[in-house]
């Protein structure tokens, strides 16, 4: 079984000069024959004043890059005016970026603008993680025809984002996969990390998750580059980064594989039937409770029992090897729906 074959997604975060761009991309070239190669040429910047691209004198540098490399070539478009010049300029694939992307009039209007064009589109998920909205804006551009759609997960801005530059949610990456199985999802570690050291450990985790590529920013100077120079490696550190990554296979050649890991997944099925049983039996026992406590007046929540049950959990989860984030996670949902139950019947 050979390893599967990521796309690549490597190239500067903008386009600042030609001489940048095409040198970026020959150095690329040294170290990888088959790369979509990137630069951002309209910058949607937090603030005004800073670099905001080159705009449409950039297109040709793109082309050069295609033509002398053999390189697809992809840039991102926020409105009708960036599709139309990429489009004649003959530009190989489209990116809507996080900004964008939690605006539907613009998403829209992009969708308008490729009415009837076969060309490939990456949606980047919004800022703030809302899936309904990176969902809805892959839905409008495949309504306006276009086949070839992957979604690019660069992480999401959160109240507490460290270590990241933007939070990883993996469980929304992998229920985008989920419900849209032909639509690749791919990593924007640059995006993610913010900084190159961390860019290696993102990478792995989304291989380790089946994602279907990696979107690495690569400059051929990073410290003097105009935007998201933080982020940014050299072809030859991003060369480093990929062979030291471990590329996974979907399945295994040795024979004992599938037996094996059948047997284990029957166990695990058999303990997943009893959980899910045993929390049937839990909230028919909260909807007892809340009859109840409903006929004697009593509130639904009751705060010292909570704590009470809190404090068992984190110290049992503890003693197991359970982690305290996830008894959170769980014992929340339990909660949660324990409360619901009591209240439907009052
Ligand atoms: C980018 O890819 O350079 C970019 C602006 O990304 P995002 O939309 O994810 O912030
Ligand atoms: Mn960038």
């Amino acid at each position: 079984m050979t390893k599967k074959q990521p796309i690549f997604i490597f190239g500067p975060c903008s386009a600042e000069s030609e001489e940048q761009v095409i040198s970026t991309a020959r150095e690329l070239k040294k170290y990888f024959d088959k790369i979509i190669f990137r630069a951002g040429i309209w910058k949607p910047r937090t603030r005004p004043g800073n670099f905001e691209g080159m705009g449409t004198e950039a297109l040709p540098w793109l082309v050069r890059v295609k033509e002398e490399f053999g390189f697809e070539v992809c840039t991102e478009v926020a409105n009708t005016d960036h599709v139309e010049a990429c489009l004649k300029a003959g530009i190989d694939q489209l990116w809507i970026g996080a900004r964008t992307t939690v605006n539907p009039f613009s998403v829209q209007e992009i969708a308008d603008a490729l009415q009837g064009v076969d060309i490939p589109v990456m949606v980047k998920n919004p800022i703030h993680p809302d899936f309904n909205l990176w969902l809805g804006a892959i839905e409008r551009i495949e309504k306006a025809g276009i086949k070839e759609i992957s979604a690019i997960h660069r992480g999401f801005h959160h109240y507490d984002n460290a270590p990241y530059r933007n939070y990883p949610d993996w469980d929304m990456a992998i229920k985008m996969k989920t419900m849209r199985p032909h639509t690749p999802v791919i990593c924007d570690a640059s995006h993610i990390s913010g900084i190159p050291s961390l860019i290696p450990h993102v990478a792995q985790k989304a291989l380790n998750l089946d994602m279907d590529g990696l979107l690495i920013e690569t400059h051929i100077q990073p410290e003097v580059a105009l935007s998201d120079a933080k982020q940014q490696v050299t072809p030859s550190q991003l060369n480093d980064i990929i062979r030291g990554l471990d590329f996974k296979k979907p399945t295994s050649d040795n024979p004992d594989y599938t037996e094996k890991i059948s047997a284990l997944r029957t166990q695990i099925d058999a303990l997943d039937e009893q959980i899910i049983e045993s929390i049937g039996k839990r909230m028919n026992l909260a909807e007892d409770i809340g009859k109840y406590k409903h006929e004697q007046g009593v509130t639904v929540f009751q705060q010292q029992r909570w704590a009470f049950v809190r404090q068992r959990y984190f110290d049992w989860g503890a003693s197991l090897g359970l982690s305290p984030p996830f008894i959170e996670t769980l014992l929340t949902a339990l909660h949660d729906e324990s409360i619901l139950k009591q209240e439907i019947e009052e």
